[in-house]
């Protein structure tokens, strides 16, 4: 007896900008969710307004802390690190009026400190960037990606998994994916597979990348494809954390 595998969908945006609204409305076109994880003092580019992280917060988008300064958590004293996890959190909370408790490390850099301040500073979850990851089970602290929706190079893609100590990732990107680099091939190759045995399917990006790259039709693309499949879990990043409690 065979049973239909379970499949959720998941997708989190990184920086906090004003073209999140844009993608809010086009992923919830095609019924998808997500995560915005909003850096309050990110250098060259325009910050979010409160008013558009609330209207994110009341499209039914979760809201999550990219720290204050994103400035890397790697090499920094414990107490700072407290300091960019706890005040970020409290803004953020401030903003919506709900408990915020989704965190993303910047440049997905973490470390051991880091890891251990989120739980001591009231988070549940840390989003990390650790790539070709389709795993019900996976560390909350450490949650995985599937893939970015960005256009890097094999060199760059690589780099940064070595980087993760990600062989598993890399194997699986090359098994499944073939080393594809195109975001939107990529992410049908990877879509595919998980539809085959189940798994969580969870695309990460950058608004303002995506307008920068001329991405947003592929983006529309994806999503698309994604909903043209019915049995499916929309969820944000902390509601694939609560999928099986
Ligand atoms: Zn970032």
């Amino acid at each position: 007896m065979s049973q239909d595998p379970v499949v959720i969908v998941t997708t989190s945006w990184d920086d906090g900008h004003s073209a999140d609204l844009r993608v809010a409305e086009l992923l919830a076109a095609h019924g998808l969710k997500a995560t915005f994880y909003v850096a309050f003092n990110h250098p060259n580019r325009k910050e979010i307004s409160d008013g558009e992280i609330r209207m994110l917060y009341r499209a039914g988008m979760e809201i999550g802390s990219h720290t204050l300064t994103h400035r890397l958590l790697t090499g920094r004293p414990a107490a700072e690190v407290h300091h960019e996890l706890k005040e970020s959190r409290m803004r953020l909370e401030d903003i919506v009026g709900a408990p915020v408790t989704a965190f993303s490390y910047p440049q997905g850099a973490f470390t051991a400190v880091a890891r251990a301040a989120l739980a001591e500073t009231g988070y549940r979850l840390g989003r990390s960037t650790i790539a070709f990851r389709t795993a019900y089970d996976f560390d909350p602290f450490l949650m995985p990606i599937s893939l970015e929706f960005c256009p890097y190079s094999r060199f760059a893609i690589t780099r940064h998994a070595l980087r993760d100590g990600n062989l598993a990732g890399l194997t699986h990107w090359a098994r499944v994916a073939k080393l594809e680099t195109d975001p939107l091939s990529l992410a049908r190759l990877m879509f595919d597979e998980i539809l085959l045995r189940g798994g969580i399917f969870h695309v990460n990006a950058r608004s303002w990348e995506i307008d920068k790259n001329k991405l947003w039709d592929q983006l529309d693309d994806m999503a698309r494809y994604i909903a043209g499949h019915p049995a499916i879990h929309h969820a944000t990043n902390s509601e694939v954390l609560s999928f099986y409690n």
